[in-house]
């Protein structure tokens, strides 16, 4: 380990420091005794929307078996990678860790097939957008603080969480929505956690679609990334059982991605010497990458994936299903908003008073995406089922 990676190294003159933080919504006193994005990650640790991810999708219903990822594990995975990568270029780690821990926290029930059903809902008032959905969670939709709505984290933060955002929705958050209308980027710090949640779930979702039987390590070695590895680990432990043999040759191409991350994200700030955070935000294009070798085959990864794993017939059931429970409570609770628990109901008729039928469609659709899996299977019985208790 060099002198620069080891932990405790000053950090980069280009990384998020606590000092030049452009600060949170509602100003506070620094705390005493943990840094600015110390305390973020900390706040996001203790919300009930992280707390529910435990219960959330990530590609197979929580239900299906306890070895499966869910929400909750895939982001501590990828706030696992993401701070590798933030040590050894030297930059905010605390931070780093608060974004890849919060990406997710807007989530809906059932993974991406929820977010595209509550998104074709939502149409007429607005869409639905996870990220989008991650930011209102962070800024308004938790309730933990005297005297503030939300988690009030720091801008770097909140920069970070919001990964991507249509430009209509851009031109109404103000100075967090200017990057995507100007085509600037974000910290880098928030840069590393995008690009460890790609790397994150497209070894994690191999690892569970083999789990899951939809995979057998003969397709795999269609792709060129896992053929490599896995020729490797055959040739210097030939004996080894399958199970040591799978999760050997994945935690090979997890530390060739994140080896290759570091040293081509290393090469691009040694390229654009970025002097500080502002910098790289100037920047045209993101500086976290992979080699152009390096990528390709990760895309085949990804691609790989797409049509063995998320298009498999028994994850396409399951997505079919879940998209009708989400649409069939959007619309029996946007009907009657009354079916809903009071507190949601009155966060309805507030928001329709003050915004018209979008603000009633969106206080209905922050109650849907806030619901786990096992939530929304239960909501959906309690209102469709004639003999459930309600
Ligand atoms: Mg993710």
């Amino acid at each position: 380990m060099s002198e620069a990676t080891r932990p405790g190294a000053p950090l980069a003159a280009y990384a998020a420091h606590d000092e030049q933080s452009r600060g949170r919504r509602f100003p506070e006193p620094a705390p005493e005794f943990r840094g600015e994005f110390q305390r973020d990650r900390d706040r996001i640790i203790h919300s009930n929307a992280f707390r529910r991810l435990v219960y959330k999708t990530q590609v197979f219903v929580n239900h299906e078996g306890d070895l499966y990822r869910t929400r909750i594990t895939h982001s501590v995975e990828v706030a696992q990678i993401a701070r590798s990568v933030a040590l050894a270029l030297r930059l905010n780690e605390a931070l780093t860790e608060a974004i890849s821990l919060a990406h997710d926290l807007g989530h809906t029930p059932f993974g991406h097939a929820g977010q595209d059903a509550l998104n074709e809902c939502m149409r007429d008032y607005g869409g639905f957008e996870h990220n989008l959905q991650s930011l209102r969670v962070v800024d308004e939709l938790e309730e933990r603080y005297a005297e503030f709505p939300g988690l009030n984290l720091t801008f770097e933060c909140r920069e970070g969480i919001l990964k991507h955002c249509s430009l209509r929705n851009a031109r109404q958050l103000g100075e967090l929505g200017e990057r995507f209308i100007h085509r600037r980027q974000p910290g880098l710090e928030a840069q590393i956690a995008n690009l460890a949640d790609e790397i994150a779930y497209n070894n994690h979702d191999v690892d569970d679609g083999i789990r899951a039987q939809l995979l057998t390590i003969e397709s795999l070695r269609e792709v060129r990334m896992f053929r490599r590895q896995h020729d490797a680990v055959v040739r210097l432990y030939p004996d080894l059982g399958e199970r040591r043999l799978v999760h050997e040759t994945i935690r090979r191409m997890v530390n060739y991605l994140v080896s290759d991350f570091i040293r081509t994200t290393q090469a691009q700030i040694d390229l654009v010497q970025p002097q500080s955070i502002d910098d790289v935000r100037a920047q045209a294009r993101s500086l976290a990458m992979l080699s152009e070798e390096c990528e390709e085959e990760h895309q085949q990864l990804k691609s790989f994936l797409r049509e063995h794993v998320y298009r498999h017939y028994k994850v396409l059931r399951m997505t079919s299903k879940a998209r009708r429970v989400l649409q069939q409570l959007f619309e029996a609770f946007l009907r009657d908003v009354n079916l809903m628990p009071t507190e949601h109901r009155d966060h309805a008729i507030h928001a329709e008073g003050a915004h018209g039928a979008s603000g009633r469609a969106r206080a209905v659709s922050d109650y849907i995406a806030g619901m786990t899996d096992r939530y929304a299977i239960l909501e959906h019985r309690r209102l469709f089922e004639p003999a459930e208790r309600t």
